[in-house]
């Protein structure tokens, strides 16, 4: 077998390699790479809608919105280093004496009074208001396209709020340009990034940004958790963290961005949050902190180190750049421990459920943006809107100026992962590499910059918990619809069985069940053995392929000791109902529609 190098690269990123090594000074991050293959002629296969959407049963409407939450005294000197930026913004939230944020209602308007059809202007930019489906509450999920194509559903009705389960029309054919999906409001009490979108709704409705709209579809989604904006919250309605949601799919929040997601396959995905600005820092350094933005990229295991590198040299690098130009200070995203006496300071999380990171391994530049803004109420509000425009300015101009680029990558990518099935490893379990960092802080005194050396687990540098030779694919017992659902709204493509067989794999044996591995994780951790075993398949059951573009997020799904995998998590009914497949099935099987 052999291992990824440059000589079976295509032309176009062996120039593009050198570029990039040219204009970056130091190497970029590295990560753990699975054995790869020579990219394949198959072609990636179009997305298909999902017949049949997951159940979920529509909550209670929300109690009245609660008031926004006063900021905390801040001392003058620290308050000095986050000036207001002399801008007006035109969005509900800025109206002179307006104390509460732009509400649902509010955002409805704006998202449907933007709404046009580009036929009589030139160029020609259709907009479009795409319902997504239903919070858990009965509140529309919307979505803004714009484009510069069709868009294939007709505007369709939004189904009544008691029902979650109305299927939401495709925006399938949408996705024939390169396209950019720019998130925001995941947590509902990270108000900057939904008002943040308006402002860029407004650009590039009004014509301000059409030299982006000239390489790249544009897709909005402003707030993607209308309830826990509503009530002022970081979860959904029932207190579920949606951007831990994207493997399961167990909210109707994480089932919207994913449909999203599947639909127009973008080429970057840009997701806006704020982050807390004392969370034990205080206490446990004595410092305040300082960034007007943290940012990250996907970090995860089987992500493919070209997209790595794209993420990080055409944008993250750039985006970091911009907002200095602009006045704005930034980081590498980071969390503290919950524990008061930990001290350790972690990069952003390496698990493939979070947003980040499933986009990551669903082949798109993934990006993060952390604006300095949860748990201080409107505090510095303006300031934080400021950064996520410019970053989002900076994200679309750079998409916009590799539109072919990332096309090209894009194919590349998916050829390389189809041709690496049954063949190499697959990283089932990663973790952070402990290092330290100098992380700058403010001094809560003087507001004086403070650098303090400090215990760091670096996501940039993963290691390998767990690998197992890379399979042709997963068999699934024909009792594992529910999970096929899921898959396919993750835009993984399932075949059924049609007659009955025998194949070559290995089995999955329980041998054990861990609590959470980490804080903040609630999936339960399996351990496993496998046995060889000569499977006897019956007709109705499943198989997912790996060769396909979207095999490490399957990966990511169904190996049971995966963090947030299917069978732990009881999505697939225990490790018997599937199984490893080593050698290409020979059975008749049908590609579910
Ligand atoms: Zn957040």
């Amino acid at each position: 077998m052999r291992g990824r190098n440059s000589s079976r690269a295509p032309r176009w990123w062996v120039g593009l390699g050198v570029l990039m090594l040219g204009a970056c000074g130091s190497s970029p991050p590295q990560r753990p790479v699975v054995a790869a293959s020579p990219p394949a002629a198959t072609a990636a296969p179009a997305p298909t809608p999902y017949a049949v959407p997951l159940a979920f049963v529509a909550r209670p409407a929300l109690p009245p919105p609660s008031p926004v939450i006063p900021g905390p005294a801040v001392a003058p000197a620290i308050a000095a280093r986050f000036p207001e930026p002399a801008i007006s913004f035109a969005t509900p939230a800025f109206e002179p004496g307006r104390t509460a944020y732009t509400t649902n209602d509010e955002l409805r308007a704006i998202l449907h009074g933007l709404e046009r059809s580009g036929v009589d202007s030139a160029p020609r930019t259709d907009v479009a208001v795409l319902p997504l489906g239903t919070s858990q509450s009965g509140l529309p999920i919307e979505a803004l396209a714009f484009t510069r194509t069709p868009v294939a559903a007709p505007p369709a009705p939004a189904p009544p709020a008691s029902d979650a389960s109305a299927p939401a029309p495709s925006v399938a054919a949408a996705a024939r340009r390169p396209a950019v999906v720019l998130i925001a409001g995941q947590h509902g009490d990270e108000p900057a990034g939904s008002e943040a979108l308006i402002v860029i709704a407004q650009e590039l409705a009004a014509g301000r940004l059409d030299s982006v709209l000239d390489q790249v579809d544009v897709y909005l989604l402003p707030r993607a958790n209308p309830d826990g904006a509503a009530l002022g919250q970081r979860g959904a309605a029932d207190g579920s963290d949606v951007n831990r949601d994207h493997l399961l799919l167990r909210t109707p929040e994480a089932q919207a961005q994913a449909q999203l997601v599947r639909d127009v396959a973008p080429v970057v995905v840009l997701d806006l949050h704020e982050y807390a600005v004392d969370a034990g820092f205080a206490a446990k350094f004595g410092g305040v902190q300082r960034f007007d933005a943290l940012l990250d990229t996907a970090t995860v295991a089987n992500l493919r180190p070209f997209v790595a590198r794209a993420a990080e040299e055409w944008f993250r690098a750039p985006l970091a750049a911009s907002l200095g130009a602009a006045g704005f200070s930034t980081e590498w995203y980071y969390t503290l421990a919950a524990d008061p006496a930990d001290r350790k300071v972690s990069m952003g999380s390496v698990s493939p459920r979070i947003g980040r990171n499933a986009d990551g391994i669903k082949n798109a530049v993934s990006l993060l943006v952390e604006t300095r803004g949860r748990g201080i109420g409107r505090t510095d509000f303006k300031r934080r809107v400021d950064v996520d425009v410019v970053a989002v300015r900076s994200v679309l101009g750079n998409a916009a100026a590799h539109a072919g680029d990332l096309v090209k990558l894009r194919q590349f990518v998916e050829r390389d992962i189809v041709a690496g099935a049954c063949q190499g490893e697959a990283v089932i379990e990663a973790a952070p590499t402990p290092s330290e960092h100098a992380l700058a802080m403010l001094d809560p005194n003087t507001g004086a910059i403070r650098p303090v050396t400090v215990a760091w687990d670096s996501a940039l540098e993963l290691r390998v918990l767990k690998s197992r030779p890379r399979p042709c694919g997963y068999w699934l017992a024909a009792s594992e619809s529910d999970a096929v659902r899921r898959l396919r709204l993750l835009g993984v493509e399932v075949q059924q069985l049609e007659e009955a067989g025998e194949v070559r794999g290995e089995t999955y044996r329980e041998i054990g069940r861990d609590p959470p591995a980490a804080a903040g994780d609630d999936s339960p951790r399996l351990r496993v053995q496998t046995a060889p075993v000569l499977l006897d398949v019956v007709a109705g059951g499943y198989y997912v392929s790996l060769e396909q573009p979207l095999a490490n997020l399957a990966i990511a799904a169904l190996e049971p000791e995966s963090p947030a995998g299917y069978a732990a998590n009881g999505v697939i009914g225990g490790v018997v109902a599937e199984a490893r497949v080593l050698d290409r099935p020979r059975m008749r099987m049908v590609g579910l529609p």
